[in-house]
């Protein structure tokens, strides 16, 4: 299931506007706490294949992840090193659990038109 792009277009050349393609590797949990497979620790998103978000791994995390959008077009080309800003409280969100512990290793490149 897909989230429209900044809230309100599926238009990825709306939404990455002036990006003729992008590449976003993202190496998440890299103790192995929740994938065990390390082929699969490794995602790679292009302008072709983007997902709004990139999911957490934890599966207690809440509001966790990664917005591929934003990383895009407001952190820019390079690596970056994210800690999950999701937390592992009740789905409603009423009560804040501790931080969710898993963290990405995030390497950007982006090819301007
Ligand atoms: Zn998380």
């Amino acid at each position: 299931m897909s989230q429209p792009f900044l809230g309100y277009t599926n238009d990825v050349d709306k939404a990455f506007p002036g990006i003729r393609d992008f590449r976003v590797t993202v190496t998440e949990d890299p103790g192995g706490y929740y994938v065990r497979d390390a082929a699969q620790r490794m995602n790679v998103y292009t302008k072709g294949s983007a997902a709004r978000v990139h999911r957490c791994a934890n599966p207690q995390c809440q509001q966790g992840g990664l917005d591929i959008q934003r990383l895009v077009l407001f952190s820019g080309p390079g690596s970056h090193a994210i800690s999950c800003p999701g937390h592992d409280g009740s789905p409603k969100g009423r009560r804040k659990g501790d931080q969710c512990d898993n963290h990405f290793d995030v390497t950007i490149e982006i090819e301007r038109e």
